[in-house]
């Protein structure tokens, strides 16, 4: 795969995990080639699927707003996902159908070099540090393998909980001043793989670290978010009109 043409192409024809039965169209991924910025999220959706383009629902719609907010626009960034194909009814994918489809984002990453990947969500967060809490690790620059990493929520948690968008507006504040930067600011050291987080348990925290009851769960949603993250944040697919009726 020299291009990321061809990976696309690669994605379109993959049959390597069950994901590929279900799909209506497969979801490379789509932007700039020479993008500074990366966004990883954690497949594609109801729109996704059909449209064969990521982000393209109302979590899309608030990610092109924080774009815009920031003086940029999908064209200029390159946005892909974790898994390439829906899966059934939204559920979360299997820890197999991210290690088969690990090899088009990893390609992906190394073509396009970006100066800066944003994790969005849980999953994308858990690509680069395995175990660590979105509550904890959001807003904060960190470096993995080479590459510098940008956690943040997920558009669709503040599609949830509005009170999340004026962290999610922060972070991409915090985004802009990093590309700015011509060096990019210090980072924080990785918390070892596994290792339990220190202080209160994560359910017991709020966004900003404070102490907070648990947020309810939606009855009956099998998707449901671990305890440890701020909002229950459907899964990267948020976009699906079920999930969106809990709002
Ligand atoms: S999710 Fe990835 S590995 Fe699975 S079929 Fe789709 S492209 Fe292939």
């Amino acid at each position: 795969m020299d291009s990321l043409e061809e990976v696309a192409q690669a994605v379109r024809d993959c049959a390597d995990c069950p994901l590929h039965r279900g799909r209506t169209n497969a979801v490379p991924g789509e932007g700039s080639p020479w993008a500074e910025l990366m966004f990883i999220g954690e497949g594609p959706g109801f729109h996704e699927d059909r449209q064969g383009r990521p982000f393209v629902g109302p979590a899309g719609q608030l990610l092109e707003g924080l774009l815009a907010s920031i003086g940029t626009n999908r064209n200029d960034v390159f946005i892909a996902n974790m898994v390439k194909c829906r899966p059934p009814d939204n559920r979360d994918p299997e820890p197999s159908e991210i290690a088969a489809c690990k090899k088009y984002l990893d390609r992906q990453i190394e073509l396009i070099d970006p100066k800066l990947i944003v994790t969005l969500g849980r999953f994308s967060l858990g690509r680069f540090f395995p175990g660590e809490s979105i509550t904890r690790a959001r807003g904060k620059l960190r470096e993995k393998d080479g590459r510098h990493i940008f956690p943040v929520l997920h558009p669709a948690a503040a599609l949830r909980r509005p009170e999340l968008r004026k962290t999610l507006v922060e972070d991409f504040r915090a985004i802009a001043d990093i590309l700015e930067a011509d060096t990019l600011p210090e980072t924080i050291a990785p918390e070892p793989e596994g290792e339990a987080p220190k202080g209160p348990p994560a359910e017991q925290l709020n966004i900003f670290g404070a102490p907070a009851a648990p947020p309810p769960k939606p009855p009956g949603n099998a998707t449901e978010e671990p305890a440890d993250a701020p909002a229950p944040e459907p899964p990267g697919r948020n976009d699906d009109p079920q999930q969106l009726s809990l709002l």
